[in-house]
């Protein structure tokens, strides 16, 4: 397999590593969702990757589409909240049109990102500026479109880096979507909890991607 993609035993891996590198976030994600939420999003994430952790570590998948929609399930069950339905049909609408795929490629990183976007916009409403994960999937999305055609390690540390753009972006926002909306002016100055998580997922992608030798 050359070095550029991952093969679907791989793709099960990197989520692994995820699950378990997100579920160490949990403290800080709690203390965004202090701020400006009401301190339950690093509880939810950790719940929801523990599960994904439980659920990846004995399973076999045949594409890399089925890993993702398993993922995006798993938190959609196991997560509960206004986030839980975001993250999950952020993965399962990702999926879609990787259900015949099985290689994650810079190719399937831009269809994850274009078509798990897609999906959030359309079940909940929100659009660019509203304060929400959208605000770091956007540009993470316009990237991987640029790059989709790159090796992966390159494309993923770009779409990363415009995730985290985007989240550092979230604090002059005014939140006009969910919880924090009834604080207006006081939500800024804040970075948006469920884009501080998009940023994080990528980040570990990348992370094992470039950093983790992966086992075949
Ligand atoms: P809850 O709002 O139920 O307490 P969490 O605290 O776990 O759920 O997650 C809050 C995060 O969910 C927000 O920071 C925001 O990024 C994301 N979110 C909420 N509603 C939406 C929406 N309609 N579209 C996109 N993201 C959303
Ligand atoms: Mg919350």
């Amino acid at each position: 397999m050359e070095r550029s993609v991952l093969d679907v035993e791989q793709t099960r891996q990197m989520f692994l590593f995820v699950a378990r590198a997100m579920v160490e976030e949990k403290d800080y994600l709690t203390k965004l969702d202090q701020a400006i939420g009401d301190a339950d999003h690093g509880i939810g994430i950790a719940r929801g990757f523990e599960s994904v952790d439980r659920d990846l570590r004995e399973a076999a998948f045949d594409s890399i589409g089925a890993v993702l929609k398993k993922v995006g399930t798993v938190l959609m069950m196991s997560m509960g909240g206004a986030s839980g339905a975001i993250f999950g049909t952020c993965f399962r609408g990702g999926a879609v049109n990787l259900m015949d795929v099985d290689r994650f490629d810079s190719h399937a990183l831009a269809l994850l990102l274009n078509d798990g976007c897609s999906a959030v916009k359309q079940r909940g409403g929100a659009r660019a500026g509203n304060k929400t994960m959208l605000d770091a999937v956007i540009p993470a999305a316009s990237q991987s479109t640029e790059l989709a055609q790159a090796p992966l390690d390159q494309a993923l540390i770009a779409v990363s880096d415009a995730a985290r753009d985007g989240m550092e972006n979230t604090k002059n926002m005014l939140a006009t979507t969910g919880k924090a909306k009834t604080l207006g002016q006081r939500a800024v100055g804040h970075i948006d909890p469920g884009a501080a998580t998009t940023y994080f997922i990528l980040k570990h992608m990348m992370t094992f991607k470039t950093r983790i030798e992966p086992q075949k």
